[in-house]
Order: structure tokens, then C-alpha cells, then sequence
């Protein structure tokens, strides 16, 4: 069972799992905020379309902040006290939107995506029958990075398909 401290969780140094867990945490508060600003500049063709899920994403990612903050609580840890430690412990970065076009944010998005789940099958990886309470809760904010990719995918093909027929 998990002690606090410097304890090890079959095999896994609790302290070594709340370093990547303050690593998926910055990474959640920028990809929120990422989501945040984009839904808000975005232009050009289905940009209402790409607003709700851009929204809807939003949301889900302050909650993951949320569910990985807890988590870091329970294991005897703190979550990182200033926004100045997103920037040096991020995993997957900020993309600062620059082009406000609708295909642009989607594919700076779906990059985002695709580094949240590496980062989380990572964890899942290392927790697996080692830390049931983390790898459940990785588990589960893994399957919502995959629908959001898989979302914002879809969303990305439809749009461009629709600017090619318009181009007959
Ligand atoms: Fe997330
Ligand atoms: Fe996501
Ligand atoms: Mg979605």
C-alpha cells in the first residue's frame, strides 16, 4: 500500500510518479489554456463547428487538471504552486496560435492530442498492476485524449473536404 514520503508503490518511487504527475498537470492547465484562447480567435469556414469542441475540450482538460491535482494530494504531494513551472515541466508544450484559421488551430490541437497520449500511456505503462488508483485515473484521461483527437481529426478531414468541393 502507499505510504507517503519517499515509499515505494510496488516498485514505483512515489516521489519519481509525482514528478510526472506535476509534468501532466502543467501540461493540462497549458492545453486548457490552449483550448480557451483558440475557441475564442478562430476564423474562417466551420469555425462554429470547431468552437464547441473546442470549448467542450477546454472543459475537459481543466477537469483532468483537477483529477491529476487530487491525485498528487494523495500521494503526498503538491501540485505546482506557480503557472512560471508550467513552462519548465510541460511534456507537450503551448502552441501559441499565430494563424487563426479554423485548419491551423485544429492541427496545432490535434499535435497537442497526440503528446497527452503518449504522456498518458506512458503513465498507464508504469502503473499498470502497480498503482490501481493512478493507473485507473490515467486509464480514464487517456480515453478522453483519444476522443478528442479522434474528434478533432474528423472535424479537421471535414473541413477540408468542404473547402476542396467548393473548389470543385
Ligand atoms: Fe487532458
Ligand atoms: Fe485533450
Ligand atoms: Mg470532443
Amino acid at each position: 500500500m502507499a505510504r507517503r514520503g519517499n515509499s515505494i508503490i510496488k516498485g514505483i518511487e512515489v516521489s519519481e510518479l509525482i514528478r510526472l504527475l506535476n509534468k501532466a498537470y502543467a501540461d493540462e492547465w497549458l492545453a486548457y489554456y490552449q483550448y480557451y484562447i483558440e475557441e475564442k480567435v478562430v476564423k474562417g469556414i466551420m469555425k462554429d463547428a470547431a468552437i464547441a469542441e473546442l470549448q467542450q475540450h477546454a472543459a475537459d482538460e481543466l477537469r483532468h487538471a483537477d483529477m491529476v491535482a487530487q491525485r498528487i494530494l494523495q500521494l503526498g504531494g503538491t501540485p505546482l504552486l506557480s503557472p512560471k513551472e508550467w513552462f519548465t515541466q510541460t511534456n507537450c508544450g503551448y502552441e501559441e496560435p499565430k494563424d487563426f484559421d479554423v485548419t491551423a488551430i485544429l492541427e496545432d490541437a490535434i499535435k497537442g492530442e497526440q503528446c497527452a497520449i503518449s504522456t498518458y500511456s506512458e503513465l498507464a505503462e508504469m502503473t499498470r498492476e502497480k498503482d490501481i488508483v493512478t493507473y485507473d485515473l490515467v486509464s480514464r484521461i487517456l480515453a478522453d485524449e483519444v476522443e478528442h483527437e479522434e474528434d478533432l481529426t474528423a472535424l479537421h478531414e471535414d473541413i477540408t473536404e468542404f473547402i476542396s468541393s467548393l473548389r470543385g
